[in-house]
């Protein structure tokens, strides 16, 4: 069942989705080769707790961080590690913060010092396509729009979507109904109605859409190898006309 939002849940959510939106603030400013995702973890379970509020992904099914960290080939739900970031890495950092009860959740692909043009346009492409995708997230769309949207203006780049892994409700529970895949035909799924929150994040493949999981239970990668980018903000649809982005500050 999707739920509508009151006002105050709402309120609620802008306010979780403010601190993570200065959490992933704090990590832009921190990507350079030389730190570390461990870094970056540490540093956003600090900014989110001194927020009053909760590293929504610590413990969530058992993740053993705050952060997911998906080096180049990892697709999503990479573990922060020792490892360097290296000059040319591509990086998706996923955050979730949860405030007084409520879900903030969003993503972004940061290259790190001078990345390849391949790689620059896959974060670029993958960033316009989640805005391909909320032009449809109004009152009175279908939530296949939104897919759709997305599906066709990453296919018309080249790339490709992921398939095994979809956005989300979001709101009490970090995932909520509906599913959101990011392709599939248009005019199909719920209609959007004014009160929801939605999770709404392309994962784009540079080559082939396969993902699978490596032995650690968590690391998604590229079968193919290739680079893999995501983007992803908590969206309310809003009785304007325009979505409402509430992981921003
Ligand atoms: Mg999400």
């Amino acid at each position: 069942m999707i739920t509508i939002k009151s006002h105050k849940e709402i309120d609620l959510m802008r306010h979780a989705g403010k601190i993570v939106a200065g959490a992933h603030a704090l990590v832009a400013k921190m990507i350079k080769p030389g730190v570390t995702t461990q870094e970056l973890d540490q540093a956003v379970e600090q900014y989110i707790r001194e927020a009053e509020a909760i590293p929504t992904f610590k413990g969530y099914g058992g993740f053993p961080n705050s952060i997911c960290a998906s080096i180049n080939e990892v697709v999503v739900h990479g573990i922060p590690q020792k490892r360097r970031l290296l000059e040319g890495d591509i990086v998706s950092v996923d955050i979730g913060a949860t405030y007084q009860g409520y879900v903030g959740d969003a993503a972004v692909t940061h290259g790190v010092g001078t990345i390849s043009d391949e790689a620059a346009r896959l974060i670029a492409v993958t960033r316009e396509s989640f805005y391909r995708g909320i032009a449809y997230a109004k009152d009175g769309f279908r939530l296949s729009d939104i897919s759709n949207a997305i599906q066709t203006y990453v296919e018309e780049n080249g790339f490709s979507v992921v398939r095994d892994y979809v956005g989300h409700g979001v709101g009490k529970q970090m995932h909520e109904d509906p599913p959101i895949p990011n392709y599939g035909p248009k005019g199909r799924g719920p209609r959007l109605r004014q009160g929801m929150t939605l999770a709404i994040e392309p994962m784009v493949n540079a080559g082939t859409y396969d993902v699978m999981t490596l032995k650690d239970g968590w690391t998604v990668v590229t079968t193919d190898g290739q680079l893999s980018s995501h983007y992803e903000h908590t969206v309310l649809i809003t009785g304007t006309g325009e979505p409402e982005l509430l992981t921003v500050i």
